[in-house]
């Protein structure tokens, strides 16, 4: 039968990520109509979970958008850059690259700002360039998931703010794994998705948007229609969609957030992850030759990086990955655009892993056992 030979394997890449099995039973819950009354049985609890999950930001409301998370950075960079700005794309690693990909194809004058891989972003550097730059908008990323680096959100909002410019943030891989922060960085839009912290399948991206964003974009031409917020956040008011939503995915999250939020609680949720992030930094300790690969102080709790001892390569990674999957894993040999130009550069790669969504500190410290006895196979 089609679906015999799909394995069952545990997933500790960055997203997607291992779901709960009530998660995988709600896929089985009715589909309904998204203008029905149906539909707010699902959408009005989401809207209000998504919400407490980010700490209640004053004056934000949250938006579904069909797609994933790229869909909701195009969405902001289409509704929050007018075509006389400029936009300052703040990049540490690969999904700040895309950021500054996406203003460019949309016709944006963007320009970039990046830090060496496994950096986090640098005030002293980041001042800087909006002193250099001046830009009208400032895109940057919550939480590398290339690196695994945490920015202060805090302090480099706080920073563009006091150059007269207006921040985004990309926090795909961390909503639902530490807090946003929103109300003390007062972002323009801070965009996520599904498939990562919020232990769901991908589907949808979420952006919470303020007033003064929603005000920005009337003076933004050709904001594009799933890309505009403006008529977004008008079908998000009345707990709809734009366009019809996944409705397999809208019963599964009506069923996670709930659990978020009344089972395992939100302050429950961030110290897990927490927790789960000091293991995997215990473990580097007893692994001779590998270091984490993240700044200190700036080392994500949704994710590990390790940097290798120079007798691995990317091709050996590519063995441990098929050795782990003889154990029931599915281990991630880190991202292959930096891992290539980290080998051309004639260093060793990275690997990650992924401890986010729904992930137990036991479950890590298993796979960690595990993982350890295959990397020592190399020398
Ligand atoms: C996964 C990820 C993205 C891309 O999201 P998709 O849902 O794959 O479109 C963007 N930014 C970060 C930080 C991510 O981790």
């Amino acid at each position: 039968m089609i679906g015999d030979d799909f394995a069952e394997l545990k997933l500790f890449i960055t997203g997607p990520i291992l779901l709960r099995e009530e998660v995988r039973k709600a896929g089985l819950l009715p589909e309904f109509g998204h203008r029905d009354a149906e539909n707010p049985k699902r959408f009005e609890p989401i809207m209000r979970n998504l919400k407490t999950i980010a700490g209640n930001p004053e004056g934000y409301s949250p938006v579904i958008f069909n797609g994933s998370g790229t869909n909701v950075l195009e969405a902001s960079i289409r509704s929050l850059v007018a075509d006389s700005d400029k936009v300052l794309n703040v990049s540490v690693g690969a999904f700040g690259d895309l950021y500054h990909k996406l203003a460019v194809v949309n016709g944006k004058n963007a320009v970039q700002l990046k830090f060496p891989y496994g950096q986090a972003i640098s005030l002293e550097k980041l001042e800087e360039a909006l002193k250099e730059h001046k830009p009208n908008v400032v895109t940057f990323t919550h939480n590398e998931t290339s690196t695994g680096v945490i920015n202060d959100v805090v302090a480099v909002c706080e920073m563009i703010r006091a150059h007269g410019a207006a921040p985004i943030i990309d926090a795909v891989s961390i909503f639902g794994g530490a807090p946003t922060f929103i109300n003390e960085c007062r972002p323009l839009m801070y965009c996520t998705s599904t498939q990562k912290s919020l232990g769901l399948p991908a589907g949808f991206g979420i952006g919470f948007v303020c007033e003064e964003a929603l005000q920005k974009a009337e003076s933004v031409a050709n904001r594009g229609y799933t890309t505009d917020i403006i008529a977004q956040v008008g079908k998000a008011k009345i707990n709809q969609t734009l366009t019809t939503p996944n409705g397999t995915l809208a019963n599964q999250m009506c069923v996670q957030l709930d659990y978020i939020v009344n089972d395992e609680t939100v302050a429950g949720r961030f110290k897990r992850h927490e927790d789960m992030r000091t293991i995997a930094h215990k473990w580097a300790e007893t692994m001779d030759g590998y270091e984490l690969f993240a700044q200190e102080g700036f080392r994500s709790p949704s994710l590990t990086t390790f940097k290798t001892p120079s007798h691995m390569s990317i091709d050996k990674l590519k063995e441990v990955k098929e050795l782990m999957r003889g154990h029931g894993y599915l281990f991630d040999p880190g991202y292959g655009k930096i891992n290539k130009e980290l080998e051309e550069q004639g260093e060793s790669p990275i690997f990650r892993v992924g401890h986010m969504a729904d992930i137990q500190p036991e479950m890590v410290e298993e796979y960690l056992d595990v993982l350890g006895g295959v990397l020592k196979v190399f020398k």
